[in-house]
């Protein structure tokens, strides 16, 4: 496994020339030609070259947004379930679109590459858009589920044959006319992106948002994005630290979906390292998989829970054959496990599922997050129940260990347990 090349050559306090031009053969030249300071100046962001998003930190609650960002300014936007798209334009008049995962998705969009002189206002000749594609209901006007997108052709897609149309909601500007705009604060981001860009119905749309900082407000709106098919809402920084930051989980982006209520606040994604036989019904194929999260800091994939609740037979059988070739001789030396979890069959570490728990606790035999929360320790989902795949992560970009331990210690319980056995609250320690 490879370190990220965006780890190296961080001049403090400035965009690494890595993550805003992430090609090796632009860097390594211009390392041999220019003095490490000076690097980012000569390796600049261009559009047709992928960037890797900012991401969001998971809240439980309006309350932690609220002690975030007291005292700020900050915007409420809807929080879009579809497929995250940097859409980039080039001085040639090419247009990328690129997955969360910087893929190259552009063959999957010919009605929005066909479509894409429709939203500009002003001469506009070069952009760098951060957006979600939905699928979208044409005649009800509104926004479908993710699983209708899913459904979506990927590759050799021919325009008149498309049944799943799709709405692109822009919620950020990265790139406008020849100059980067990360650096600039949301606030002018945003009014660069509506002095240039316009709406069109079911097909271009701004992110709706509400720039408040009345906590009622913000529940009344996470509730509206709720009835509106989204999954809750994205709080934002809007002007005091709220540049775009390049291939980070960032404070500055709170994500508040409408799970919140319950125990855990977000969803885990999470690597399939192995699998158990089925018994009964599910003969033939496996029935129950050992999940892994990724710890990057010693790049291995430690396991976090069993789980053989969320399928369908259906999706049982689908995942059996995908699986059945991705089968190892043995564990990879890189996943960390109790020899009780032994499984029937090893997998390359090639997919990632979204699953939903109950709550998160700490285990004697998984070995997640080992050494963060607990030295002997890992922690465990109780109830994992299967949500679907994400095939827009790549296991390098599952759950990894310091989130995991950020919401086991998150929990109303152990929060509890930690103030009344120390009377300190250590929550901001795994930020
Ligand atoms: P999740 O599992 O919640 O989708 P993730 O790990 O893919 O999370 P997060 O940063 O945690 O990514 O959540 C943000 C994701 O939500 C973005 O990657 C983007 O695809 C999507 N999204 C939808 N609406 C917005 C919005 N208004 N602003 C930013 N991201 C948005």
């Amino acid at each position: 496994m490879q370190k990220s090349i965006t780890s190296f050559f961080k001049p403090k306090d400035e965009i690494s020339s890595t993550d805003q031009c992430p090609n090796y053969d632009i860097i390594i030249p211009a390392i041999l030609m220019y003095d490490i300071k000076e690097l980012h100046k000569h390796c600049p962001m261009h559009p047709g070259m992928p960037l890797r998003p900012m991401l969001a930190q998971p809240t439980k609650g309006v309350h932690e947004v609220l002690e975030r960002f007291s005292g700020m300014h900050i915007t409420c936007e809807w929080k879009y379930d579809g497929e995250r798209a940097q859409i980039h334009l080039n001085n040639q008049g090419d247009i990328s679109i690129f997955s969360r995962n910087s893929e190259n998705n552009t063959a999957k969009y010919p009605d929005l590459i066909a479509r894409s002189k429709s939203f500009l206002k002003t001469n506009v000749h070069s952009y760098i858009l951060d957006s979600e594609i939905v699928a979208w209901d044409v005649e009800r006007k509104q926004i479908l589920p993710f699983q209708v997108l899913s459904t979506r052709k990927r590759k050799n897609v021919d325009i008149d044959e498309i049944k799943v149309q799709v709405c692109v909601y822009i919620f950020d500007l990265l790139y406008f006319n020849g100059i980067s705009l990360v650096t600039k604060p949301l606030s002018e981001r945003r009014m660069i992106l509506f002095e240039n860009f316009q709406e069109i119905e079911g097909e271009w749309k701004f992110a709706t948002a509400l720039n408040t900082d009345d906590m009622d407000e913000v529940q009344q709106f996470l509730e509206e994005s709720i009835k509106g098919n989204c999954e809750g809402l994205m709080v934002k920084t809007l002007d005091e630290e709220a540049t775009y930051e390049i291939a980070k989980r960032s404070r500055n982006w709170l994500k508040l979906k409408k799970d919140y209520l319950s125990n855990v606040g977000d969803s885990l994604d999470l690597v399939i390292i192995g699998g158990y036989k089925g018994k009964g019904r599910r003969t033939g194929i496996y029935g129950g998989f050992l999940l892994a999260c990724y710890d990057a800091e010693n790049e291995e994939y430690q396991s976090i829970c069993k789980i053989g609740t969320g399928f369908t037979d259906e999706d049982l059988k689908v995942h059996s054959a995908f699986l059945q070739k991705h089968v190892l001789s043995g564990a990879k030396s890189y996943f960390r496990y109790d020899s009780s979890l032994e499984p029937d069959a090893w997998f390359e570490p090639v997919q990632v599922w979204e699953v939903k728990c109950a709550d998160l606790s700490l285990s004697p035999i998984h070995r997640a997050a080992i050494g963060i929360v607990d030295n002997e320790r890992g922690i465990s989902l109780r109830f994992p129940r299967f949500i679907r795949i994400r095939d827009d992560k790549s296991p390098e970009n599952a759950s990894d260990a310091n989130q995991i331990a950020h919401m086991y210690n998150s929990q109303d319980q152990v929060k509890n347990n930690q103030k009344s056995s120390n009377g300190m609250d250590t929550e901001s320690d795994f930020y």
